[in-house]
């Protein structure tokens, strides 16, 4: 039996009283997407999950890439359950039915991302890639490309990769360097070298498609100077067959700390030849328009990357509590040793995971919703409102969720003691692989500062005061003696969360200053959004409560209890963060270089 659990009904209650399935279905667009359908694809997905790629975390994590005359060679096991992958069309599932997706809301596509990553994060990255770049080209490139390219990414025969950083450009993007120079027959020559190219090189497709960032001969300088081009590993004839093999190739694949087998490539173009044959998509120097529109996907997918493997990390942490007895626990017979779980310690560790977990999966699902919202929905006052929507829940997604995927693995070794910190117990492992997420993608730090430059300013900070409002509304909602400290502590949370806002926006002037606060300010605004999910989710765990029964009725029980734990022992974090929120820059810059050293 595999080791991990799918969380269907935490994902079942979290598109029904979170999300808003119900109503993404009542759209046009999303008709087939109905609760009772979406339920059994999601259970087939869990399944898969679970039984297929599961299994394949450890062998992935042992046997690592192998990179061998120009080739990499992936664990065994990968290739199979890549084939079961494409051919039940699990990667189709939110893509345009022109090219053969299945058209289902993004919240539906994200919940099978959840559990793929859980499977197996180093593998689920070739899937997040693919899925990046289709949506890159389903939205700016030409029908011809479009055409021959996109059925064979959606189905997920080709696989795709995304290209921007260089040695010299890794958060700067706008310092990239790879050319790009027009050839007689409308294509481009492609030259340069690319870093740390996730899924650049591997055998699990017949085709490649690289998405990569390059300057024109006339290019301005900065990112209004970038283009986006598409670089096939083999290019591919007009009746489809593939054709020549292009000019990339992988130099050499990085040794690094986690994600052991999700190749990590320094991919050369046109070093055989006068440049790599690639095909531009989108307007000249338009390209990081394109790179946004992907980027955005996988920043959400990051996010839901640091759920996920908290989530993973979580159960095999609660199943070493119950087994690994030490000590005797308060109360428990002389003479006996007790589970750790009887241990209030271990108790509050288990807590600290599953609150955390439960309020980062609310965020990044309604996240995905805003942006099904900001697609589909007729109403174009609703469609821009879920946009801004999504554009604040984005960096709150990527960071929060992935900075609480390492420190809830972290949590998990602890819990195993010294056994966490020996390999074979596996949970070290989900600790290693959880570490990249919080970097790539856009750094955390870079997250932060998106959200306090560019997302608080939006009308002027009247967006953002609006929707702190709405959170009150959802505090002033709760009602009765069960939910009483809840409405406390999020009343409280939001009144901080409010001060510091108005404070970041009254220093606009002072741009030193907000970047300075900016990553304490997100993990701020994160910690409250959560909790208001989390009161959401309070609320109607009593509403239903009493006409549930069994494991539905302990189900419940424990969402009370967990907005409560989330409410008294996380939300008051806001009263710290407030402090480093507005501190300033003072004393970030006082010291000179020479007095930071010893
Ligand atoms: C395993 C792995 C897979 C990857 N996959 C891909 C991929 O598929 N495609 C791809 O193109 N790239 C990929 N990357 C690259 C990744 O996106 C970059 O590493 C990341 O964007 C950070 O760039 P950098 O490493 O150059 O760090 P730097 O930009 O040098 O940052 C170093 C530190 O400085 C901070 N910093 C930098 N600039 C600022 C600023 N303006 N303000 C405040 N702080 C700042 C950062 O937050 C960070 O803490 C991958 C990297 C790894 C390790």
């Amino acid at each position: 039996m595999s080791d991990y659990q799918p969380p269907l009904r935490d994902i079942r209650f979290v598109f029904e009283h979170i999300a808003g399935l119900r109503d993404l279905a009542q759209l046009d667009a999303y008709a087939h997407a109905d609760p009772e359908t979406v339920a059994g694809l999601v259970e087939e997905a869990g399944r898969f999950c679970a039984e297929a790629v599961a299994p394949t975390n450890r062998e992935g994590d042992v046997h690592g890439t192998v990179l061998r005359d120009g080739e990499v060679i992936l664990p065994e096991s990968f290739q199979k359950v890549y084939s079961q992958y494409v051919e039940a069309g699990w990667g189709a599932l939110h893509h345009p039915a022109e090219f053969g997706g299945g058209e289902f809301p993004l919240l539906v596509a994200n919940a099978f991302k959840e559990m793929l990553n859980a499977a197996n994060l180093a593998f689920s990255l070739g899937p997040l890639l693919t899925t990046g770049a289709v949506y890159a080209l389903s939205h700016h490139g030409s029908d011809e490309l479009k055409q021959t390219y996109l059925p064979k990414m959606v189905s997920g025969e080709w696989s795709g990769t995304m290209n921007l950083t260089e040695p010299q450009a890794g958060s700067d993007v706008g310092a990239v360097t790879t050319k790009a120079v027009p050839a007689d027959d409308g294509t481009y020559r492609i030259t340069g070298q690319k870093i740390f190219i996730t899924f650049g090189e591997h055998q699990l497709t017949e085709n490649i498609i690289h998405l990569v960032l390059a300057r024109l001969p006339d290019a301005p300088p900065g990112t209004k100077g970038i283009s986006l081009f598409l670089v096939p590993k083999f290019l591919v004839d007009d009746d489809g067959s593939l054709g020549a093999r292009n000019d990339v190739t992988c130099v050499t694949v990085e040794h690094k700390m986690g994600i052991m087998a999700s190749p990590t490539c320094v991919m050369a173009y046109g070093e055989q030849t006068d440049g790599a044959v690639g095909y531009l998509v989108g307007a000249p120097h338009d390209g990081m328009r394109a790179m946004f529109t992907m980027m955005n996907d996988a920043r959400l997918g990051v996010g839901l990357e640091g759920v996920a493997i908290a989530d993973r990390a979580y159960q095999q942490a609660l199943t070493y509590a119950q087994d690994r007895r030490q000590g005797r626990a308060v109360g428990a017979p002389a003479g006996e040793q007790s589970p750790i779980i009887m241990h209030a310690d271990v108790r509050r560790m288990l807590m600290t995971m599953k609150a955390q977990i439960e309020a980062s999966r609310c965020l990044t699902y309604a996240n995905a919703a805003a942006i099904d919202l900001a697609h589909a929905h007729p109403e174009p006052a609703t469609r821009e409102y879920n946009q801004k929507l999504a554009d604040l829940y984005t960096p709150l997604s990527k960071a929060w969720g992935t900075d609480l995927g390492v420190e809830l693995t972290s949590v998990a070794v602890q819990i195993h003691g010294g056994m966490g910190y020996i390999e074979e117990s596996g949970v070290a492992q989900h600790y290693r692989d959880a570490r990249i997420a919080p970097i790539y993608e856009g750094t955390n730090g870079i997250q932060a500062i998106d959200l306090v430059g560019r997302k608080l300013p939006y009308d002027n900070g009247d967006f953002v005061r609006s929707f702190i409002a709405d959170l009150r509304t959802t505090a002033d909602g709760l009602a009765g003696e069960e939910l009483a400290s809840i409405r406390t502590h999020l009343t409280d949370a939001l009144d901080v969360l409010a001060e510091t806002t108005e404070w970041l926006l009254s220093q606009r002037d002072d741009v030193q200053d907000v970047f300075a606060g900016a990553t304490p300010f997100l993990r701020l605004m994160a910690t409250v959004v959560g909790g208001a999910f989390m009161a959401r989710s309070a609320q109607v765990a009593l509403e239903l409560r009493d006409d549930a029964a069994g494991e539905e009725r302990d189900f419940l029980d424990a969402k009370l209890v967990t907005a409560r734990f989330y409410a008294e022992q996380v939300l008051p974090q806001v009263h710290g963060l407030k402090h480093q929120v507005t501190a300033t820059a003072r004393d970030l810059f006082a010291l000179s270089p020479a007095q930071l050293g010893l």
